[in-house]
């Protein structure tokens, strides 16, 4: 059975490019019947935090993305991780290096002059331990294969080949018995039994060295799926300004889980030319062959438009409670007041926004006609539409309205049509004042629906404010 794993480390949000690998491994394990578990990589206890993991697991679980058991620790695993070092040791596949901090920055320094990466040159390798200098804790590194080559059969990227004289004998175990995060990554994905590892290509030269430690340990090396980074538009490294950001800021901004789920996917993997689909069809059609080679580009665009679209078909309920929620996060109060406080005309109202809306602030921006109060401000662009020309309709029309019986959409509609026809002026040219006066705004749902949904008195009320 395929496992696969997620594995953060919790020193922040989860960014969108992590949400993408936890997808991509919550997709391939859901489609083989398989399992995503969930690891969290906090041996680093100076950057990790508590908040953190909260963050990773809501942003995941708001994305849908559930996981198979508990999360594990590997902070919690290092009694495990050392003893796979000692096993290592005892095997004669690992050694006690004693060398002190300045032998390491000589041999560092030796090899910048020299114009080469930095690498330790083995010299505790086969030394024998009666040699090592008192008072001086060693730290395990393993024999790395001194010639040859180190072979990443990757999914994604393919062969890649690594020389083995540019890996050096780097450290399993620090002096401090705390294992290193190349040791303690190999260690756990054996243990929880990981078949298929899909993470960042930030990890690919990571693997040739974890595969060192496989082999050493006579363990099986999981398949492995290296997907390209998520760049900017301009094909630059993400930046925060172009999407760098983490998926709560993402719920913020109004984006919706479905339509972040749906873009998250299109970014590094393809079917085809389908641009919408859903997380069954995700499932249904995934596979690590159809992930990209190449990187793939944040674009808020595309994702603008598939929450629209996403926005389009969701129910006005679920919308009103995202609304809510999104108002109150944001702190915004009058907006959370008057959607509470007006939640049937709000419910009323959402299917007229959902067409014109591309995320769950524009749709609240929209309903504010709901509950502004009067006097209306005006936007700057909607006062212009008034002019002397709309203040005198909506002066002729505001009498009759007050007469009009019944407050339909219809009946309005006819009324101001009727209008609009005896003055031989365009509809436009009366309905664009009326949603200023309505609205406050240039852009608002059907004029006439707007006054049905706030009522006769509120309309007559808010036209009066502004012909007076
Ligand atoms: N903890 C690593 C990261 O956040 C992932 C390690 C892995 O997937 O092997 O980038």
């Amino acid at each position: 059975p395929v496992v696969t794993r997620f594995a953060p480390s919790p020193t922040g949000y989860l960014h969108i490019g992590g949400a993408r690998t936890a997808l991509f491994n919550w997709v391939y394990a859901r489609k083989l019947g398989g399992k995503m578990l969930l690891r969290i990589e906090d041996t680093d206890r100076e950057r990790s935090t508590e908040a953190a993991v909260s963050a990773i697991l809501d942003g995941m679980s708001w994305l849908g993305l559930d996981w198979d058991g508990e999360p594990i620790s590997q902070f919690e695993r290092a009694d495990r991780h050392a003893e796979i070092a000692m096993q290592l040791l005892a095997q004669g596949k690992a050694y006690k290096c004693y060398c002190s901090p300045e032998e390491l920055t000589e041999m560092r320094e030796a090899a910048r002059a020299a114009g080469k990466p930095p690498r330790y040159d083995g010299r505790w390798r086969d030394r024998d331990e009666s040699e090592a200098p008192e008072g001086v804790k060693p730290v395990i590194r393993i024999k790395a294969p001194q010639s040859g080559e180190i072979v990443v059969e990757d999914q994604v990227q393919g062969r890649v080949v690594f020389k083995a004289q540019n890996l050096d004998d780097f450290i399993i175990l620090r002096s401090d018995g705390t294992p290193t995060y190349m040791h303690a990554v190999v260690v756990d994905d054996h243990d929880m039994g990981v078949t298929h590892i899909i993470r960042g290509d930030d990890h690919l030269t990571n693997a040739a060295r974890q595969i060192v430690i496989y082999q050493a340990l006579g363990w099986d090396v999981p398949v492995m799926a290296h997907i390209p980074l998520i760049h900017g538009p301009d094909g630059a490294k993400l930046s925060k300004r172009h999407g760098a950001m983490g998926v709560e800021a993402y719920r913020q901004m109004g984006y919706l889980p479905e339509a972040l789920r749906n873009y998250l996917a299109r970014l590094g993997w393809a079917h085809g030319d389908d641009e919408i689909f859903s997380t069954a069809q995700m499932v249904e059609w995934f596979s690590l062959e159809a992930l990209n080679k190449g990187a793939s580009r944040f674009d808020f665009v595309k994702l603008g438009n598939l929450n629209g679209h996403y926005i389009r078909e969701a129910e006005p309920v679920r919308l009103y409670e995202v609304m809510v929620d999104t108002a109150s996060e944001l702190g915004r109060n009058a907006d959370y007041l008057g959607l509470v406080n007006n939640k049937t005309t709000a419910l009323a109202a959402i299917p007229e926004l959902q067409p014109r809306a591309k995320t769950v602030l524009e749709l609240i921006d929209l309903a504010q006609f709901i509950y502004t109060e009067r006097p209306l401000a005006l936007e700057e662009k909607a006062a212009a539409l008034l002019g002397e020309e709309g203040l005198a309709h909506i002066a002729a029309l505001v009498p009759q309205f007050e007469a009009l019986q019944d407050w339909s959409v219809s009946s309005i509609d006819a009324c101001v049509r009727a209008y609009a026809e005896t003055s031989d002026v365009k509809l436009g040219k009366v309905a664009q004042p009326l949603r200023a006066a309505l609205t406050g705004r240039t852009v608002s749902p059907g004029i006439f629906e707007v006054m049905v949904l706030i009522g006769k008195s509120e309309s007559l009320g808010r036209l009066k404010d502004q012909a007076a």
